[in-house]
C-alpha cells in the first residue's frame, strides 16, 4: 500500500486515528477539517476500555503520557426510599480508562503529522473520478485520492454518497453531558473516594446520570464528568434553555441524594452541551474507494460508552485491512465486513440498554444486587460490553 493516496473528510477521533492508521500502513494521508479552531477545547468525558487504551499505546497511536484516571469498579446509587441520603444498590466489576476528549484528540492529531492536516477546509462534495478513485472537493479547488475515508461525524456528506437512505433514529429523551471542577467535590470527601476508585451509575425517577473523574487540561487537575440521561422538560417549565446546567440542576435537585445534588448545584459546569438521543447504521461501512468510520458509520446510543471506541477500533482494523490486502479494494471489503457488523451490534445493545435504563427505567431504590445484575443480563441479552464486565463473566 506504499503510496496510496487516501484523503480523510474530518480531523476529530475518528480522522487523526484514521490518518495514523493509513500512515502506518505506508499510505500518504492528507486530512481536511472543516473548524479552524482547536478541536482540544471540547473537554468533556469519554471512557475507553483499559485493554484498548494499552493496545493503542503500544501500537504508537496514543503517547504514554496522555493522561488518564483509570478505575475498575462501578457503583450504581439511588436516593434512599423516603429519605435525601443515598442507597447504594450495587457493585460490578467493570474496569475503564476515562480520558478527556480534548487530551485524546490532542494526543491522536500529535501522531496524525502536521504537513498533512489542513484546517478550516470543509469539504463540500465528494465523488468518483472515471478512473475508479475519489474526489475531494473544498472551496480551493478539488483533490483526487485513491481512497476516501469519511470521518465527519454523523451528519457526514460521504455518507450521503454512499448511504443516502440512512436517517437517524430519535430515541425520545435527551443526554446532558458536561463537566465540573473537581473542587466542587471539596466539601464532600465520601463521594470523592468514591469517584477515586469507581464510576458511579445514578437512578432516578425515568432516567439516570452517570459520573466519573477525567483528567482537567492543566497537568493533575481533575474533572468531574456526567451524562444525564432524562425525557425533555415539559414545554415552557424550563427555566433556563435545556442546554443549560439549569435543568440538570433541577434535575438533581428533585431526584438525587443531598450530597450528589449539592455537587451538581455548586459546580461551574463547562462543556455543556445537550443531545437529543438516536442512532443510525450504515448496512456497509466501505465501499470502495469509500470508506466510513466513527460516527460517519454509525451511531449508537451513548449508554454503551463506544463511539470514539469504535473510531479507535475502526482505525486499528483499517491499517490492519491494508497491511492484510494486496488492493485498496481488497482492504476496503475486509473492513467493511468486520466494521459493519460491529456498528449494527452497538446499535442493538444501545437500544435495549436504553429501554431498560430510561424508557422502563426501574424503580431504582427498590433495587439491590441481584436486581442491578438481572437488569444488566437482560438488557445485555448475552451481548458483550466492557461497561458490564462481571456481569459478562458470570455467564
Ligand atoms: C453524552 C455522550 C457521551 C459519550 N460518551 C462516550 C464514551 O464514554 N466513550 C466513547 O467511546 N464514546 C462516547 N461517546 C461518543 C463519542 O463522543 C463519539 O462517537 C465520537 O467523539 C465521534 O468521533 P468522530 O470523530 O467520529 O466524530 P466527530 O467528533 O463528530 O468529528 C467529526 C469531524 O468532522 C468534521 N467535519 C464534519 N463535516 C465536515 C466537512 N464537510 N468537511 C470537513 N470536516 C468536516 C467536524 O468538524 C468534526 O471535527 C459519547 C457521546 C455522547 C453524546
Amino acid at each position: 500500500m506504499t503510496g496510496l493516496r487516501i484523503g480523510v473528510v474530518g480531523g476529530s477521533i475518528a480522522g487523526c486515528a484514521m490518518a495514523i492508521a493509513g500512515a502506518r500502513a505506508g499510505a500518504d494521508v492528507t486530512v481536511h477539517e472543516r473548524s479552524d479552531g482547536e478541536l482540544q477545547d471540547r473537554g468533556f468525558g469519554i471512557v475507553i476500555p483499559p485493554p484498548l487504551h494499552r493496545e493503542l499505546v503500544a501500537g504508537g497511536y496514543l503517547g504514554a503520557d496522555m493522561p488518564t484516571t483509570p478505575v475498575a469498579t462501578r457503583v450504581w446509587l439511588a436516593r434512599a426510599p423516603g429519605r435525601r441520603s443515598a442507597r447504594e444498590l450495587a457493585r460490578q466489576q467493570a474496569p475503564v480508562a476515562p480520558c478527556n476528549w480534548g487530551l485524546l484528540w490532542r494526543a491522536l492529531r500529535a501522531n496524525a503529522g502536521s504537513g498533512v492536516y489542513h484546517r478550516g477546509r470543509p469539504v463540500t462534495s465528494v465523488g468518483r473520478t472515471a478512473s475508479g478513485g475519489a474526489v475531494i472537493r473544498t472551496a480551493d479547488g478539488e483533490r483526487e485520492y485513491d481512497l476516501v475515508v469519511g470521518a465527519d461525524g454523523h451528519r457526514s456528506v460521504t455518507r450521503e454518497l454512499v448511504a443516502p437512505e440512512v436517517r437517524p433514529v430519535p430515541a425520545g429523551y435527551l443526554v446532558w453531558r458536561g463537566t465540573i471542577p473537581a473542587a466542587a467535590l471539596g466539601d464532600h470527601p465520601a463521594q470523592l473516594e468514591l469517584l477515586e476508585s469507581s464510576w458511579v451509575t445514578l437512578g432516578f425517577p425515568g432516567g439516570h446520570g452517570v459520573f466519573y473523574l477525567i483528567p482537567g487540561s492543566a497537568t493533575g487537575s481533575r474533572l468531574l464528568a456526567y451524562a444525564v440521561y432524562a425525557s425533555p422538560p415539559p414545554a415552557g417549565t424550563a427555566p433556563e434553555a435545556p442546554v443549560s446546567a439549569g435543568y440538570v440542576r433541577d434535575i438533581a435537585e428533585e431526584h438525587f441524594p443531598a450530597e450528589w445534588a449539592d455537587i451538581v448545584a455548586r459546580g461551574e459546569h463547562r462543556s455543556q452541551a445537550l443531545h437529543p438521543v438516536a442512532d443510525f447504521v450504515v448496512p456497509r461501512a466501505a465501499e470502495p474507494p469509500f470508506l466510513l468510520a466513527g460516527d460517519a458509520a454509525s451511531v449508537t446510543r451513548p449508554h454503551t460508552a463506544s463511539g470514539a471506541v469504535k473510531a479507535l477500533q475502526d482505525a486499528l482494523c483499517l491499517e490492519r485491512s491494508l497491511r492484510a490486502s494486496a488492493s485498496a479494494a481488497e482492504a476496503l471489503h475486509r473492513y467493511a465486513d468486520e466494521r459493519s457488523a460491529e456498528g449494527a451490534r452497538l446499535v442493538g445493545l444501545g437500544r435495549r440498554l436504553g429501554r431498560a435504563l430510561v424508557e422502563n427505567a426501574p424503580d431504582w431504590p427498590a433495587m439491590g444486587p441481584a436486581e442491578v445484575a438481572a437488569l444488566s443480563s437482560a438488557a445485555l441479552d448475552g451481548d458483550d460490553s466492557y461497561l458490564y464486565g462481571s456481569v459478562q463473566r458470570q455467564r
